[in-house]
């Protein structure tokens, strides 16, 4: 049985540390986390426009320092927040104190938390699968913690050449949105293999949308039309 920790198959050591290394900035809107924090908004309300999430239990998987996690709560979800990396999860913590928020944070897997049997009405998985050996697994771990009629979502990269082009030389090298190395691209996911671990796992996709980047306005809207770089699918268990 999965224990949560970090010796478990379905957790890469050296990505855990890029993001221990950074987390005192988790919260610095002008730090590597700039994107994070310049596309919370548009998510959140994606989520809680597609599934009101007040008075909901949500579990935020692969939260880091709670960005996501604070913004359900702020909606009035009743949430939780795991991770694999411990600087992310105290920065987290602290900075509930600043907010005057309400989060459960823990330190463990997806596929652990579901093994104890938690179960909850929405679960998130945000900018974090392009982080771990085995994807299709978090996907079906996140299949388990939602009660049947429950509501998922999950963001990614596309693996493409624009998303090359995008997300690594211009994000990392170019306009240094990123530090170079955040992201990997054979780990990048193409929507079609996302639907396939959806189906694996017997939900039902009901919702995809890119979320793009004008470099110029420097501004990022979400994009129906377009799932080239950044994307995100909504996904619902059957109730039956
Ligand atoms: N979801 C957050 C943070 C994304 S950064 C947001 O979008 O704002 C990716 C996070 O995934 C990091 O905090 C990293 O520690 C975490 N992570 C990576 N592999 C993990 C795993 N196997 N289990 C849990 N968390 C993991």
């Amino acid at each position: 049985m999965s224990t949560g920790h970090a010796q478990d198959a379905n957790v890469d050591p050296a990505e855990i540390a890029k993001f221990e290394e950074l987390a005192s900035r988790w919260w610095d809107r002008d730090s590597e986390f700039k994107p994070l924090h310049d596309i919370n908004p548009l998510r959140a309300n994606y989520i809680d426009e597609h599934s009101p999430v007040a008075g909901k239990t949500l579990v935020d998987v692969g939260c880091g320092g709670g960005i996501l996690a604070e913004a359900m709560a702020q909606r009035g979800a009743q949430v939780t927040g795991i991770d694999m990396g411990e600087a992310p999860l105290s920065v987290a913590q602290l900075h509930l104190h600043e907010s005057g928020l309400d989060v459960d944070y823990r330190r463990c897997t997806a596929e652990s938390l579901a093994a104890e049997g938690a179960r909850f009405d929405v679960a998130c998985c945000l900018e974090m699968l392009e982080h771990v050996p085995d994807p299709a697994a978090v996907v079906a771990a996140c299949a388990e913690l939602v009660v049947p009629g429950g509501t998922l979502y999950f963001s990614t990269i596309n693996r493409n050449p624009k998303a090359y082009a995008f997300a690594i030389v211009g994000a990392e090298h170019i306009l240094r949105l990123l530090p170079a190395g955040t992201h990997e691209y054979a780990k990048f996911i193409r929507p079609s293999e996302l639907a396939a671990w959806l189906r694996d796992a017997n939900l039902v996709l009901q919702d995809m949308t890119g979320l793009t980047y004008n470099p110029l306005t420097r501004q990022y809207r979400l994009n129906p039309r377009d799932v080239s770089v950044n994307y995100m699918v909504k996904a619902v268990k059957p109730a039956s």
